[in-house]
C-alpha cells in the first residue's frame, strides 16, 4: 500500500517497520510536521477561554448593578 508524505508529497510505503516514520517519507518531514503541529498549538488563540480584564469588568459591573448595562 502507497500513499504520499503529508509534507513533501513524496510517495511512500506506509507499512510498518519498513518505513518507521509512516505516514511521512522520512524522519525530516516527521519533524517537520512536529514543528508546524507545535507552531499550530502555541498560535491558537486563547482569548475565548481566558476572559480579558474588560470583560471581567463588564462582569463584575453586571454583577453589581444589572440594570446598567442592560
Ligand atoms: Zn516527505
Amino acid at each position: 500500500m502507497e500513499s504520499r508524505c503529508p509534507i513533501c508529497k513524496a510517495a511512500v510505503r506506509s507499512g510498518r517497520p519498513e518505513n518507521p516514520s509512516a505516514p511521512f517519507c522520512s524522519s525530516r518531514c516527521r519533524d517537520v510536521d512536529l514543528g508546524r503541529w507545535l507552531d499550530g498549538a502555541y498560535s491558537i488563540p486563547v482569548h475565548d477561554e481566558i476572559p480579558s480584564e474588560e470583560d471581567i469588568a463588564i462582569a463584575s459591573a453586571r454583577a453589581a448593578d444589572p440594570r446598567r448595562l442592560s
